[in-house]
């Protein structure tokens, strides 16, 4: 079967605050009544696979329901976090809903994760999340989301060495990018060249055991994702510019996948 995917950025609220993030800041929760019409919506337009983020997607009220609503509907749900909430009774609630736990890591540095505004412990966190999963030996796909940019251009090899001892099932690497928000007020302590970050994606290549690497250019953020956000809205980006086209509490989604 075709999988026909939406990303929903279900929240704008974060407990992290990364200075690279171009999240859409700003907007409202919806109701756990209006998330499960969009949903509803969703599977009605044949939808399959959801990838929930945010924002923070954990921290959304009612946002294990929904998982577990989406998949008794036989959706492909995908959740990218940055682990703050996986405890491991959250963990244990949640990954049977799950075919894939993307967890966002850009350093293992204490000084790095704090200087990108990701917090001083964010890399034992991580470190916590994935020794549990691997302990317990769960069926769930685990992604690595990276963001390169100036900060930890040059200290990828403990990443990659660090990741080297789990089962990692894709690892995606994003080129910083000034696409809005806070990413845009930030933008000159961040940036990097394209032949900076391919040197970096070239080393992962070579030095990471993860088979399935993937890279992420601002050209791939056009029209490639169509993204549902947190009060519904349906956005799609074209030429650097978001577009809203729909609301998905009252739109199907045919007319843009
Ligand atoms: S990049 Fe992700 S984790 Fe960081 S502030 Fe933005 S939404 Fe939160």
């Amino acid at each position: 079967m075709k999988e026909l995917e939406i990303c929903w950025n279900i929240t704008a609220r974060c407990n992290q605050n990364c200075k690279y993030c171009h999240r859409f800041l700003n907007l409202q929760d919806l109701s756990f009544d209006e998330n499960l019409q969009i949903l509803n919506n969703l599977y009605d337009s044949g939808i399959n696979s959801i990838t929930w983020t945010g924002g923070e997607a954990l921290l959304l009220s009612g946002i294990d329901e929904l998982l577990k609503i989406s998949y008794e509907k036989g959706i492909k749900n995908k959740i990218i976090t940055n682990g703050k909430l996986l405890t491991p009774e959250r963990i244990n609630k949640i990954y049977k809903y799950l075919d894939s736990i993307t967890l966002s890591i850009d350093s293992t540095s204490d000084d790095i994760n704090e200087s990108l505004g990701r917090g001083r412990y964010h890399y034992t966190e991580i470190k916590e999340i994935l020794d549990y999963i691997k302990e317990k030996e769960y069926e769930v796909k685990i992604r690595i989301n990276s963001v390169v940019c100036k900060n930890n251009l040059s200290n990828f090899n403990d990443l990659i060495d660090f990741l080297n001892n789990y089962n990692i099932y894709s690892w995606r690497i994003f080129k910083f990018m000034p696409l809005r928000e806070k990413a845009v007020i930030n933008k000159e302590s961040f940036d990097i060249s394209m032949r900076e970050y391919s040197k970096v994606v070239e080393n992962i290549k070579k030095e990471s055991k993860i088979k399935n690497i993937d890279t992420r250019i601002e050209e791939d953020m056009e029209k490639k994702y169509v993204l549902i956000l947190a009060n519904g809205d349906i956005v799609i980006t074209n030429n650097g510019k978001d577009e809203k086209v729909g609301n998905a509490l009252t739109d199907y989604m045919e007319n843009y996948i």
